[in-house]
């Protein structure tokens, strides 16, 4: 008799990032696709893991993380949020941001919980929710700023309401929550026993001079939260995966519950390396702007393409609208464009659960400016601007 595989993700494939990647290989494309930078992260920080190791840092760390970096972070947020949050209490290394996300989901949801989570969707969300027996309540973004419809929001309330899942700065869009939105959001979670997920991996690629608002800073949205954090977009290593999850200490205590009997604990000499290496604030007070030059100089040299730009203040990320260049539908044109162009980008579509076509591609700039002059080139070919 076979064994009785009975899919728990009965309806979910290979990720659009795993696939538009070996496309992009197959094809020799220039990947804008898969979100990850191609220019090397600092030495130094290689430096330090490699001591790290050599100084036979090689065993476990404490379940929660090791300690001095916890109280780096703490440090660090503190200041940044002008939070209170306590390293031994409130904080979580884990490997990685969605981890961290899906860990916070399977601490919070049971069978038949309701998780508000707006569309275009980053594609662990509604997987992490289904797995765990709850029900994902959709909301479209508003096209084309994708801002939150709050009064949608209010009407999607419902008493299985269990949790609200925000990202800002936003995958793929590049919007981000402003005072109005957190105000909105105040409002309603107000007298209700409901939950927030805050992914707030792209904390510091912020561009325009935003700020950028961490549920940290508001102790009545903290209380309630789990706001998830990775060092991978933050220190240019996505390959550590690496991440922490900062939360109040009763919530806290559950999330390490789940997370002690699945990962257990990170890898130890990254996080000694990283210790050391937040002593230094430079490096992520200066990541927006060195963001913003390349997404800038991204913008300037697709000027020369039929591409539209859509706008972006945030993440590694910056939409295309390609409606008067192709009549094809996102996912067919992203495949065209990789086999045929050379570049390989991600269709919005594959963010959404239901079918949808506004005829945009998210081309990620965390690049070096050679990589993005070779794939402007490339796209300029067929879609000179005239
Ligand atoms: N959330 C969003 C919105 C992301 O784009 C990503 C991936 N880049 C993650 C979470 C996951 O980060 P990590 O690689 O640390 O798991
Ligand atoms: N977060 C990255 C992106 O949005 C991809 C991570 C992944 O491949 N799962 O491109």
């Amino acid at each position: 008799m076979k064994p009785n595989l009975n899919s728990k993700l009965r309806n979910v494939g290979v990720t659009i990032f795993t696939k538009m990647s070996a496309l992009a290989a197959e094809h020799n494309a220039i990947n804008l696709g898969q979100g990850f930078p191609d220019y090397p992260m600092d030495k130094s920080l290689i430096d330090l893991v490699s001591h790290a190791m050599a100084s036979g840092h090689n065993q476990y760390v404490h379940m929660c993380g090791l300690p001095l970096l916890r109280e780096r972070i703490s440090e660090k947020v503190n200041k940044a949020y002008l939070s209170t949050v306590h390293p031994d209490a409130e904080i979580t290394i884990t490997p990685g941001g969605t981890y961290a996300i899906y860990t916070a989901l399977t601490t919070i949801i049971g069978p038949g919980d309701e998780v508000i989570v707006f569309e275009p969707a980053y594609d662990s969300y509604i997987p992490n929710i289904e797995i765990n027996g709850g029900i994902s309540v959709c909301i479209p973004l508003q096209f084309p700023d994708y801002k939150i419809d709050w009064n949608l929001v209010r009407e999607k309330i419902s008493k299985r309401t269990k949790a609200i899942l925000i990202n800002s700065p936003h995958n793929p869009s590049g919007s981000v929550l402003e005072s109005e939105d957190i105000e909105q959001l105040k409002s309603i979670v107000a007298d209700t026993g409901i939950f927030i997920i805050s992914d707030e991996v792209y904390e510091h690629l912020i561009f325009e001079q935003k700020e950028h608002l961490s549920i940290l800073r508001y102790p009545e949205l903290f209380e309630r939260s789990f706001v998830c954090f990775s060092f991978g977009k933050v220190y240019h290593c996505t390959g550590w995966k690496l991440g922490y999850c900062i939360a109040p200490a009763v919530l806290m205590s559950e999330f390490r519950k789940v997370h002690q009997f699945n990962c257990f604990t990170c890898n130890s000499p990254t996080q000694h390396a990283l210790a050391d290496f937040l002593k230094n604030e430079s490096h992520y007070l200066n990541l927006g702007s060195f963001l913003q030059k390349k997404r800038d100089y991204f913008m300037s040299l697709m000027k020369e393409t039929k591409f539209e730009a859509l706008p972006s203040f945030g993440s590694y990320f910056q939409l295309y609208r390609y409606n008067n260049i192709s009549n094809e539908n996102e996912n067919d044109f992203s495949i065209w464009l990789t086999q045929e162009a050379g570049v390989a980008t991600i269709p919005v579509s594959a963010f959404y659960s239901k079918p949808s076509d506004n005829k945009v591609l998210r081309f990620c700039f965390a690049k070096k400016e050679q990589t993005l002059e070779y794939a402007a080139n490339r796209l300029m070919k067929f879609s000179q601007n005239n």
